[in-house]
């Protein structure tokens, strides 16, 4: 891996700090690696993050590689043990929104071991899974202790664009984002009081991948991370050595 290649990230787009990697993605591989960082303060690739609900999507996974879960499956949730009251909801929505009644419901149904694997499939350094079931909901909907760093994220999110298989189109569906300016964007954000990510990629004719971490975004660290991650796929996609073209759109 190539040396990291740092620039700030300007604090307009919304955070105090902020870890971002970027890399073009194509078949013969991925070029070197470009983190992009606010603020010395987690400058490297290692720096570590809290997971929140990310292990929704081995999760995810592994119920549909179970036969748990399929495209039409539903779930009615009435607020308990959510955080909102999403009503009758579609897997992939219930998996995008996220609802964690939902999470909660299927991480019950399927067994440590599978969900391990799940993990082994994107390419994700697994963490302990608990095997009793409340202490496993309360771990897919809150993440629990379980960090991983960004460049782990960044694996992650690579393997969301080379769809492991087997795969789904439940989890295709789910990694659309409900925000009409990011059309071209799939992939996982979450956010807490205080920090926040985006996992998944830019598609385009080239697509990037992308991990985005921020913290201290008085505006919402969802919005802040998507943000930022427009911004560094659009500086990244202008190599410097690449003559200028008309403005894109
Ligand atoms: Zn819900």
């Amino acid at each position: 891996m190539a040396r990291a290649q740092l620039r700030r990230v300007p604090l307009s787009l919304g955070a105090e700090h902020a870890v971002v990697l970027v890399q073009s993605y194509d078949v013969a591989g991925v070029r070197p690696l470009a983190p992009v960082d606010a603020s010395a303060r987690f400058a490297t690739p290692d720096a570590p993050f809290r997971a929140l609900t990310l292990a929704r999507v081995p999760l995810t996974l592994a119920s549909l590689r179970a036969g748990r879960l399929d495209a039409n499956s539903a779930f009615d949730c009435t607020g308990f043990r959510c955080t909102a009251t999403h009503g009758h909801v579609l897997a992939a929505r219930a998996v995008g929104l996220p609802c964690l009644a939902f999470l909660d419901d299927l991480s019950r149904r399927v067994g440590t071991a599978a969900i391990a694997s799940a993990f082994a499939l994107l390419d994700v350094p697994s963490p302990a899974i608990p095997d009793e079931n409340e202490a496993r909901a309360r771990f897919v909907t809150t993440g629990g202790n379980w960090t991983l760093s960004v460049l782990d994220a960044l694996r992650l999110a690579r393997s969301l664009l080379r769809r492991p298989a087997p795969w789904f189109s439940v989890l295709d569906d789910a990694l659309r984002l409900p925000f009409p300016s990011f059309d071209d964007v799939r992939g996982v954000v979450a956010s807490d009081e205080t920090s926040g990510w985006f996992v998944g990629y830019v598609s385009a004719a080239a697509p990037w991948i992308v991990a985005v971490h921020v913290e201290g975004c008085p505006d919402g660290c969802v919005s802040a991370a998507l943000r930022i991650t427009r911004w560094a796929v659009s500086r990244r996609a202008v190599a410097p050595a690449t003559p200028r073209t008309s403005t894109a759109r």
